[in-house]
C-alpha cells in the first residue's frame, strides 16, 4: 500500500500500526492491545467505536438501497432528508442548499466551483481568485491542497495553483509584536489582509476560506476579536466567506458549529468528519441563498451546475448521517462537550509549566501542545531530536495514540468520552510529558 502522509521509509508495508477493532473511545491493534484514541480516529470518530445505531442506520439502508445517484434530477430519500435536516442544524446565517461530497477535500474544490460559477452568472469573469491563511488545512486534491498554508502539501506537487493567495495565520503567541495585545494583533492582521486584497484588486477576489479553529496546523483557535475584524474587511470588498467546519462542526467545540462560536456569518460551509461520525465517508457544502439564488436563477444562461460525484448523497452514507445528527441531538452533545471540555483543557493546561512546553491551546474538545525550548516560539528544539515523536512513541507504550507533526501534539477525543476517560488521557500525557522532559535533559546534556 502506497500510504496516505507516511514517507516512504515508514511504509506501511513495513511496520504499520494496524488497528483492528473499536469500541467507544478505544482502539485495539492486531496484537490486541488497547489504545486510548485521543484524536477521535482523524478528528472524525465523534460517536466513538460501535454505535450500534449507525450500524443499524447503515445496515437498513443496504438492505432497501444501497447505492442510487443523484444526477440529472434523480435522486434518493435519504439524501434528500439529509439535506434537509443538514440545514435546520446551521443557525448562525440562514443557509438554502446543501450539495454532498464524499470528503472534506471534496467539499472544499466544490467551494471554488460554486464561486467561479456565482461570479461567472454575475458576470464577473475576473472575481476568482482565492485567500487563505498560512497553517490552514483544507484537503489533499489538488485545489483544496492549494488552499492549505502547509508548506509540506505544496512542496514537490508544484502547488499552490496560481489563483490561490495566503494571508497571516492568526497564532497570536508565535507572532505577535512585542507589546501587542491580542486585540491589537488581530487589527494588524485585518490590516495585512486589506492590504492584499487592494494590491491584488479587490475586483479579483472571489472568496476567503478559514477554519474556525485551526485544526491540522497546530489547534490555533483565533485571538480575540479576529473574525469579527476580517469579516468586516471581507464584506467590504464583496468577498465572500467559506467556513471550513471540517473539523469544528457538530459540536467539537462546545457549540454545534465553530461559526456560532466566532459569530460568523459565511455564505458557504464545509463539513465532513462528524457528519457521520466517519462510519461512512462523506463531506458536504452548505450554499446561502446569497449564492444559490444566482446559481438557480442564471443556470438557464450558464447551463447546469455540472459539477457531481457518482457517490454525491450516496444513500447509505445519507441514512448514517441522519442518524448521527439525530444522536447529537437527543444526547445533547453540544452540551455534553461543554460540560466536559474544562476538565479537559484544565487537565492539560496544567502542564503549561513543564520546560519543554512552549504553548498549551484549544477549546471545547481540541488541544494542541507545542514543543519549545525556553518557553520560546523562536527556540524549536533540532528537528533532529525528534522531541514531538519521542513523546507520541511515549504515548503510544502507554496506551494512548495521539497526533504528531513535528513538535506540534493534537488531540481531539470523541464527543463520547467519559470524565475517567479524560483522567486517563491526562494521566498518560502526564507521564509521557516527564519521559520526555528526560530526554530533552539527556540530549541538552551530550
Ligand atoms: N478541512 C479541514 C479543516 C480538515 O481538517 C480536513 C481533514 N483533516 C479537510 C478539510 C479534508 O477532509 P478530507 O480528509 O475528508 O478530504
Amino acid at each position: 500500500m502506497l500510504a496516505p502522509f507516511t514517507a516512504g521509509w515508514q511504509s506501511s508495508d513495513l511496520h504499520p500500526l494496524v488497528i483492528e477493532k473499536s469500541e467507544g473511545s478505544y482502539v485495539y491493534d492486531s496484537n490486541g492491545r488497547k489504545y486510548l484514541d485521543s484524536l477521535a480516529g482523524l478528528w472524525c470518530t465523534a460517536l466513538g467505536g460501535n454505535e450500534p445505531r449507525l450500524v443499524a442506520a447503515a445496515t437498513a439502508q443496504l438492505n432497501t438501497l444501497p447505492f442510487y445517484h443523484s444526477f440529472w434530477n434523480r435522486t434518493t430519500k435519504p439524501s434528500l432528508d439529509l439535506a434537509k435536516e443538514l440545514l435546520e442544524t446551521f443557525t448562525a446565517n440562514k443557509m438554502a442548499k446543501a450539495f454532498f461530497t464524499n470528503s472534506g477535500s471534496e467539499a472544499n474544490d466544490t467551494q471554488v466551483k460554486l464561486v467561479w460559477y456565482y461570479n461567472n452568472a454575475l458576470g464577473r469573469p475576473d472575481k476568482k481568485k482565492f485567500i487563505a491563511r498560512a497553517k490552514s488545512y483544507h484537503g489533499s486534491t489538488l485545489i483544496a491542497a492549494s488552499l492549505s498554508g502547509l508548506p509540506a502539501l505544496h512542496q514537490k506537487f508544484d502547488l499552490p495553483a496560481p489563483f490561490v493567495l495566503h494571508t497571516d495565520c492568526p497564532h497570536y503567541w508565535r507572532y505577535h509584536l512585542p507589546g501587542e495585545t491580542e486585540e491589537e494583533f488581530s487589527t494588524r492582521l485585518a490590516k495585512n489582509l486589506e492590504e492584499l486584497i487592494l494590491k491584488e484588486g479587490p475586483e479579483t477576489i472571489a472568496a476567503f476560506i478559514a477554519e474556525p479553529v485551526m485544526g491540522a496546523g497546530g489547534v490555533i483557535p483565533p485571538p480575540a476579536t479576529y473574525f469579527e475584524k476580517i469579516q468586516a474587511v471581507v464584506k467590504k470588498y464583496d468577498i465572500l466567506f467559506i467556513a471550513d467546519e471540517v473539523i469544528c462542526a457538530f459540536g467539537r467545540l462546545g457549540t454545534m458549529y465553530g461559526c456560532d462560536k466566532y459569530n460568523i456569518k459565511p455564505d458557504l460551509v464545509s463539513v465532513a468528519k462528524a457528519l457521520s461520525s466517519a462510519y461512512m465517508p462523506i463531506g458536504a457544502v452548505l450554499v446561502s441563498p446569497k449564492v444559490s439564488d444566482v446559481i438557480y436563477s442564471q443556470s438557464n444562461k450558464l447551463g447546469s451546475f455540472s459539477h457531481g460525484f457518482t457517490y454525491s448523497g450516496h444513500p447509505v452514507a445519507c441514512a448514517v448521517a441522519i442518524e448521527a445528527l439525530k444522536i447529537y441531538k437527543e444526547r445533547k452533545f453540544v452540551e455534553k462537550v461543554r460540560n466536559i471540555a474544562p476538565r479537559f483543557q484544565d487537565g492539560i493546561k496544567a502542564f503549561s509549566d513543564s520546560p519543554i512546553i512552549g504553548e498549551i491551546r484549544g477549546t471545547g474538545l481540541i488541544l494542541g501542545t507545542e514543543f519549545t525550548d525556553n518557553k520560546s516560539p523562536n527556540d524549536p528544539f533540532p528537528s533532529e531530536w525528534g522531541v514531538g515523536a519521542y513523546f507520541g512513541a511515549q504515548c503510544e507504550k502507554h496506551g494512548m495514540l495521539v497526533r504528531v507533526a513535528g513538535d506540534n501534539i493534537m488531540m481531539s477525543p470523541p464527543f463520547i468520552i467519559t470524565p475517567e476517560e479524560v483522567d486517563q488521557l491526562i494521566s498518560i500525557y502526564g507521564i509521557a510529558l516527564k519521559a520526555t522532559e528526560e530526554r530533552v535533559k539527556e540530549l541538552k546534556s551530550q
